[in-house]
Formats: C-alpha cells, structure tokens, sequence
C-alpha cells in the first residue's frame, strides 16, 4: 500500500495512480492535485483591468489587431480538425482542444474570448504562485474558456469509427492543457503587454510624486 502523493494529504493510493481517489480526481480536472479553480468572479477584476487599456489605446484598430490574432488561432484549430476527418495521424487530445476551441469559437462573441484569455495571462503574471505548474495553469485557461459557452457539449467526429463522439464534459487534463496552450498562443503577448504598460505606468506615478515631494522639500528648506 502507499500513500497518496499530494502534500499533507494521508489517504492511500489508489491503483497504479500516485494519487488518492480525491485527488486524482482533482489532478484530471485541474491538471494538479492542489489546484484551485479560477472562478469568473474571481477573474473579474482582471477583465476589467484588459478593458481599461484596451479603451486606452491610442489605435484606432486594437480591436481589429487583437480580433485578427485570434482568427489565426481559430484557423489552426479548423487545420488540425480538417488533418483529423481527412485521416491523417493525429493526437486525440489536439484534435479534441482544436473542436472545443472552434466551437465555443462559434458561440461567443470575439471580444468575450479576448479579454478572458488575456485576463488569465495577466493574473498570471501578476499572481504566479496562484497556477501550481504551467500545465494547470493552461488547464484553468481552457476551464474558463469553454465557460464562456453552455452549448459546449464536448462531441466531436470520430474518424475511426465514423460517428460523433461524445466525451466528457471535462475531458482528460491533456485535451485542457492542449486547449490552454492553444489559446495563450497568440493572446499571452497581449498580456505580457499590458503588464507592461502597467508597470511603466505606475513607475511614471511614483517618480512624479517622488519629484514633488524633492521640490516641496526644497521649498520647505527656502521658507525656514
Ligand atoms: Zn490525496
């Protein structure tokens, strides 16, 4: 017998996995045992952060930029679906990511996708312990993403056996983190962007305030 591997957690094992029955549930779902799930109230004050520099960028066209980086996106999940129905050797878990991406694609408005993946990318790098590894982190991507649509009912053709398949709704954790890196391919940069211009933003805050208080302090000395 031996022991689950999640820290502090004192359950057996269960079967060939190293995790209990709990946890091994957890790390299907969420790509790691520990991981927590980002709910869309909880990535809310992120979205809106996306928001606040999207309306403050000086290009007319952002919106066009940031429609069109994603486009590519959804025309390489469409390449991978077309590669799959024509036969060709394919992983089970792309194909399943590229169907999920096309068709909550086809269901949610472009500017509902933007800001929430860019959202993830942004907490990301602001809140990095909150992600446990990489992979759970492209697996929260994906959770949140197939949010955005109920008529996400996780089907897709099975080619081998010439019939629409139905799988989970949460389906194996690398069909998540397939979708996860599929979807910060293109908007991940826009994130590391924003962090960016908001850093530099605030930089330019603290020096203007650091050189008031030089030019009071100086003033104050003058009087006395
Ligand atoms: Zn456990």
């Amino acid at each position: 017998m031996s022991y689950c591997q999640s820290p502090g957690c004192q359950k057996h094992s269960v079967g060939y996995s190293q995790y209990c029955n709990s946890h091994k549930a957890r790390a299907g779902r969420h790509g790691h045992p520990l991981q927590a799930t980002i709910t869309a109230h909880r990535l809310k004050e992120y979205v809106q952060l996306v928001r606040g520099w999207v309306a403050r960028q000086r290009q007319d066209n952002i919106w066009q930029l940031l429609e069109g980086a994603w486009a590519g996106d959804v025309d390489r999940a469409r390449g991978i679906l077309a590669e799959y129905r024509a036969g060709r050797p394919s992983f089970g878990h792309e194909v399943q990511a590229a169907n999920d991406l096309v068709k909550v694609a086809g269901d949610v408005p472009v500017r509902r996708v933007v800001e929430t993946v860019v959202a993830m990318c942004v907490m990301q790098e602001y809140e990095p312990r909150t992600f446990k590894t990489d992979a759970a982190f492209w697996c929260q991507v994906a959770r949140r993403f197939r949010g955005l649509s109920d008529v996400h009912v996780g089907s897709y053709w099975d080619n081998t056996q010439g019939r629409v398949k139905r799988v989970y709704r949460d389906p194996k954790p690398q069909a998540g983190i397939a979708l996860g890196r599929m979807l910060v391919r293109s908007l991940g940069p826009v994130g590391h962007r924003i962090i960016l211009t908001e850093q530099a933003a605030r930089q330019r805050v603290a020096d203007a305030r650091h050189a008031l208080a030089k030019a009071l302090d100086g003033e104050a000395r003058q009087t006395a």
